[in-house]
């Protein structure tokens, strides 16, 4: 695709249309209240645009949806199983290919193997699923990115990387023993997609070599990171998405990917190692809980678009696409005056709704304030990343907030037009043009964990 080229246009045309339902602000209102305040109990038929997650919500091509017609639903040995085999081998260089239900399938059985009492795992940041599954072997999960690379609006261009000084401080802290292994998040989603560097994946693997660690890639947006790299890292400009990805994925001993990113499916994840005494381990409870070794949890159709997706998502017009796509909205977003968190990342923008909404006390929820406007005012779908998602509460039942107040817009994979993201930006209008008139919210039914999923709140 031409660089000078203005317009990016989407490098795929729209071979089946899935319509869309065009509601007014008076109905959004009430399916809004219906809902308490809350967009995960809407149901999607009322919403316009989705960005609550970009996990598993992504349109697959022609290629994949033949591919789920020629899928071999054989128990062993099927040949959409060699054909995904064949396609993660070459991908990661490991020789172990386990395929699981989902992404967090494969975390459950290799940190299960891990983990245990006593044992620590450290990473850039590890994402909400991998630090349940650690912590539920009776392990420890700890995060170190780089302090600079906490503030929202510091210009640089790795702050996915884990922060090598205090990864060495930790390990002789805690003894190497104790060390059950160091897990690279790349991208690194719960900090905002933000890219990790080979340089860093570099350091990393010496210090693994060195305290005899081993290296876990959790690489579910392996190529949307490979694209960064190109790009912003010196001496990669000329070498291709999957070639980078290929050489990373080489310095890990270990690789979970829920193939609902990158893997441009709807349902799957993979496990592969590089160690045969631990690989039998994880076969032995792969079987137990998933399936026999050459399906886990997936059908034959299922490994047979994946194979094909895990091949699309390189190809260079796509992740130009794909990449720019989201900075687009992001760039946009900031020229209007909406302050988001910089650099833009891979998969999705973020709004700091803090910022935005200043008359809203953090305790009134300025993020879901910001989730209701956006629905209320245009259709659209997010979710708050900030003290409705993290907050906890002190002895008194004073609120405890989150770092940051965020709402991420997360961009599902060639589903959305660039007027559909030109329609999100003109409902960003209305919202700065009312943004001195909004109020916050209160909550009246919250669970005991993990409540912004079925919470219900009012406004005050
Ligand atoms: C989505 C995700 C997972 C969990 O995968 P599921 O397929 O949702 O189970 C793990 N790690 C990261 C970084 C993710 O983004």
């Amino acid at each position: 695709m031409s660089e000078k080229m203005k317009t990016l246009t989407e490098p795929f045309k729209i071979k089946m249309v899935e319509p869309l339902k065009v509601t007014t602000e008076e109905y959004r209102k009430d399916v809004l209240k219906n809902a308490g305040y809350n967009p995960f109990l809407i149901s999607s038929k009322d919403v316009f645009i989705d960005f609550l997650t970009d996990s598993g919500t992504g349109a697959m091509s022609d290629k994949q949806w033949s591919g789920i017609m020629m899928g071999d639903e054989s128990y062993a040995g099927a040949r959409s199983w060699e054909h995904l085999e064949r396609v993660v081998k070459d991908l990661t260089g490991m020789p172990y290919i386990l395929p699981t239900h989902q992404g967090r399938a494969a975390e459950r059985i290799l940190y299960g193997i891990l983990g245990g009492k006593d044992k620590i795992f450290i990473s850039n940041t590890h994402f909400d699923t991998t630090r349940a599954n650690i912590e539920y072997t009776g392990a420890t999960a700890i995060d170190i990115i780089y302090d600079e690379a906490k503030n929202p609006e510091n210009d640089l261009p790795f702050k996915g990387n884990i922060d090598l000084v205090k990864l060495e401080q930790l390990i002789k802290e805690h003894g190497k023993e104790n060390v059950a292994a160091i897990v690279m998040t790349v991208t690194n989603n719960s900090s905002g997609g933000q890219p990790v560097s080979m340089e860093n994946m570099l350091a990393v693997r010496k210090i693994c070599n060195s305290y005899h660690i081993p290296m876990v890639i959790d690489g579910c947006r392996i190529a949307e990171n490979a694209y960064f790299v190109k790009h912003r890292e010196v001496g990669f400009a000329k070498k291709s998405c999957e070639e980078i990805a290929k050489q990373m994925l080489r310095l890990g001993d270990a690789f979970v990917m829920s193939a609902k990113k990158d893997g441009m499916v709807n349902m799957g994840g993979l496990l592969t190692v590089k160690d045969e005494a631990l690989s039998v381990k994880c076969k032995n409870l792969l079987i137990i809980s998933e399936g026999f070794t050459t399906y886990g949890g997936l059908s034959g159709r299922d490994m047979e678009a994946l194979a094909i997706g895990l091949t699309e998502v390189f190809d260079e017009d796509y992740l130009h696409y794909r990449i720019r796509s989201t900075a687009y909205l992001g760039e946009k977003l900031k020229a209007k005056g909406v302050p988001v968190v910089w650099p833009i990342g891979g998969h999705a923008v973020y709004v700091d709704a803090k910022k935005l909404y200043n008359q809203i006390p953090v305790n009134e929820y300025p993020g879901q304030a910001l989730v209701c406007d956006l629905y209320i005012k245009g259709g659209i779908r997010a979710v708050e990343i900030g003290s409705l998602m993290f907050g906890k509460y002190d002895e008194k039942g004073a609120l405890i907030p989150a770092t940051n107040e965020l709402v991420r817009l997360a961009i599902p994979r060639r589903v959305y037009t660039q007027s559909h993201i030109d329609y999100v930006l003109d409902i960003f209008d209305d919202i700065l043009e009312l943004r001195n008139q909004t109020k916050g919210y209160k909550i009246t039914y919250e669970p005991p964990f993990l409540r912004h999923f079925t919470a219900r709140l009012d406004k005050i």
